[in-house]
């Protein structure tokens, strides 16, 4: 068999222009010593005893995966459960589970929408939001971030009959949060859907950790609310919630829900006890908030490059890609683990070291991250 000439040169090509722009990524395997502020684990649940008991208990009990997918016979009990308990967190009448929330989002915007629908997009939308649209096949349109009068001159302008407007809750890259007020309000006006996909927002902020939607705003507001639970509730997986007839929609439309292995069972039970707990210890979400606020505090004494945001997310705006790589290989060093953020995930010039917060991390966490962090900015000045 002859090696194919044409498919190497196209891999060597593509590998060659991204290395050319210096976006070639390295995976880098974790280190457990290293102090972690890269990751979503906001609340601490992933490592959470109880948590992990459920996991097992479930594994042990109902088997290591589902062993089919939800339309045969993978659906479990757990899975029941764990769809009443979210829809109730969320205030909707049903939810229904997914393997992630990647797929959630594909699966939602490839069930609801055609090349006959209008998909209002911000700006600064998940990939996963983006290429759902793309895999509908609906025309996508993108407003400036965060920006409603954008948003209601596009929608004004549009002839589609079914119009969608879909945002993030809390922006994943930059912490801020969607004025879902205005969302609602120009949704309406335009008789468009709104699609909220609060993968950073669900057991962070609102009532009972409820996100930013959660029990404020009702089916008829946010008609489609989409979470995932491997950020805040530490799990995996992700749900869809909203009113009967939509969820009834998913589960017969949506390919990514219908052509896959149903989420093992001892996720959907860790993922029960984490959200037990969620609603059960606010604690969790009051130590967190306090860390939010201290670090802005001292970062904004030394003068970083913050942005707005009041989630745990605290980007640092660092400009250039060197710059970024630089100060997180810097900190790596020191022992402390950041996310550097750069193109194609954020426009150029606008590369980023993404900083989480956690309600694990101890005050002295923090303060060493911000030793390093005023070290890192003495030696570029
Ligand atoms: C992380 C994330 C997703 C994807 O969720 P997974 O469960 O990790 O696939 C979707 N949307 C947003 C806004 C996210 O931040």
């Amino acid at each position: 068999m002859p090696v194919s000439e044409a498919w190497h040169q196209r891999l060597a090509n593509a590998r060659a222009v991204r290395q050319h722009a210096r976006q070639w990524r390295t995976r880098r395997t974790r280190q457990p010593h290293l102090v972690n502020f890269a990751d979503n684990d906001y609340l601490g649940l992933a490592k959470d005893p109880r948590v992990q008991a459920a996991q097992a208990e479930g594994a042990r009990r109902f088997g290591a995966g589902a062993s089919a997918s939800h339309l045969v016979n993978g659906h479990h009990a757990l899975h029941d459960d764990l769809e009443e308990a979210l829809a109730a967190w969320t205030g909707r009448e049903r939810a229904v589970l997914f393997s992630t929330g990647y797929m959630a989002n594909l699966g939602v915007l490839q069930a609801l929408a055609d090349t006959h629908t209008a998909i209002f997009h911000d700006r600064l939308n998940h990939a996963s939001l983006l290429d759902g649209s793309a895999l509908s096949g609906a025309r996508s349109r993108r407003y400036h971030h965060n920006d409603s009068d954008d948003l209601s001159r596009l929608l004004a302008r549009s002839r589609c009959t079914h119009k969608l407007v879909v945002s993030d809750g809390v922006f994943s890259m930059d912490g801020d949060v969607a004025d879902i007020e205005a969302l609602v309000r120009v949704s309406q006006q335009h008789d468009a859907w709104l699609m909220i996909d609060d993968a950073h927002g669900l057991g962070v902020i609102g009532n009972n950790g409820s996100g930013c939607v959660g029990t404020r705003w009702g089916s008829d507001q946010v008609p489609i609310l989409v979470g995932t639970l491997g950020k805040a509730l530490g799990t995996a997986g992700a749900f869809v919630a909203g009113d009967a007839q939509l969820i009834d929609h998913l589960t017969q439309f949506a390919r990514s829900y219908i052509y896959t292995t149903a989420q093992p069972p001892g996720v959907s039970a860790a993922t029960l006890e984490a959200l037990a707990i969620v609603q059960r210890e606010p604690e969790h979400r009051l130590r967190l908030a306090r860390h939010i606020d201290y670090f802005r505090e001292e970062a904004l004494r030394l003068n970083l490059p913050l942005g707005e945001s009041r989630t745990p997310i605290q980007p640092l705006y660092l400009g250039g890609e060197s710059r970024v790589l630089q100060w997180a290989e810097q900190l790596y060093q020191a022992g402390i683990d950041v996310g550097a953020i750069r193109p194609p995930t954020v426009p150029r010039d606008e590369s980023r070291l993404r900083i989480t917060l956690s309600a694990r991390h101890s005050r002295r966490d923090i303060d060493r991250l911000l030793e390093t962090l005023a070290a890192c900015h003495l030696e570029a000045l």
